[in-house]
Order: structure tokens, then sequence, then C-alpha cells
């Protein structure tokens, strides 16, 4: 039988989606690329497909997923970026031989080594993170109001006043306990 593993929460940044493999950070935290075949699941469902990927990459993947977090967090509070999170991004960045490919139906496709994919497919989520978090990209680094979320996202809404990572779980759950306390209010 097949083990059933935590599904991905996709956004559309894919820094911001890559730090969501780890949710409930301040809660129950879920880890939803708890085994290397899982981490090439989403790196293929984010058009960085690879073949396969070890142990010692998985390990790396994440490294790099805590360091985007670290570092976004601070640029999302405006806090000094911790220097041990800018140097893994900066490694995972450089060590990457990707390449932007445009396709004739004007789609860009990233073109991953045969020699090092996984390392390939890491450099282009540290971009990724590197653009949001100097800022390049129009939009604003904030963190969820979720006390157990907490998780740092890439508002893009025209009045950049989001408030959850994601509407469909964070979101949610804060609207379900405040139409549940409703109900309570009304009911005493
Ligand atoms: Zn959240």
């Amino acid at each position: 039988m097949r083990t059933e593993y935590p599904d991905f929460r996709l956004g559309s940044v894919l820094a911001t989606s890559f730090t969501a493999t780890l949710t409930e950070r301040r809660g129950d935290a879920v880890e939803r690329i708890p085994t290397p075949q899982r981490l090439t699941d989403w790196l293929a469902v984010n058009g960085l497909a690879v073949e396969s990927c070890t142990t010692a990459q998985l390990a790396r993947a994440r490294e790099l997923r805590e360091a985007i977090h670290a570092a976004a967090t601070a640029a999302a509070i405006d806090d000094e970026l911790p220097a041990s999170a800018v140097r893994v991004i900066n490694d995972c960045s450089a060590q990457g031989l990707a390449a932007a490919i445009l396709t004739p139906e004007r789609n860009r496709q990233w073109r991953l080594s045969s020699t090092s994919a996984v390392e390939d497919a890491l450099s282009v989520i540290a971009a990724d993170a590197i653009s949001i978090i100097a800022g390049e990209r129009d939009g604003r680094l904030a963190l969820c109001s979720s006390p157990t979320c907490q998780a740092a996202f890439f508002d893009t809404s025209r009045s950049r006043t989001r408030r959850w990572c994601d509407m469909n779980t964070c979101g949610n759950r804060h609207k379900k306990a405040r139409f549940n306390a409703n109900r309570r209010k009304k009911s005493s």
C-alpha cells in the first residue's frame, strides 16, 4: 500500500510555495516533503522536474527552505537579514546551471542540467527568493496572522492588506472560528 503524504500548498510565488512545504511552523508543524521522492514530486509540479533526488539533496533543500523562511521573515518585519540564511541562499543560487528557456507559446520554462538537476532547481528557487526579498517584484512580504502559522508570504493584492498566507487554509480557519464564536455569543 502506498503511504499517504501531506499534500502540497502551492501558491503563485515559487519561493514561498517552497517555504510552505513546512506548515504550521508555530503549532504542530507539518512536513510536506518528508522523503526525497516527495521533493521530486514537488519539483515536478513546480516546473522543475528532476529524475530523482538523494537524502543529502533533500537535506540541502530543507536547509535552503529554512534559510528563505528566516530571511523572508526578517524582511517582512524590516529586521536585519540573518547572515547565515543569506549565505545559504547565495550559495544555492550560485551553484545552479539552470537556463531560462522561451517556448514558441511564449512560456518560460527552466532547463536543468543532466548532471546537477536538483542543485539547478534549488538555484532557481533561491534566485526567486532573492528577487522578492530584494524588493524587485511588485508586492510586499508579510507574515500570516494565524498564530500557529506566521508564514512569510508575498502579498500581491492591490491594497497590500492580505493577512493570511493562504485563504483556503489559514484564512478559512479564521473565518470559521469567528463564525463559531458569533454563534456561541448569540445562543448564550
Ligand atoms: Zn498561514
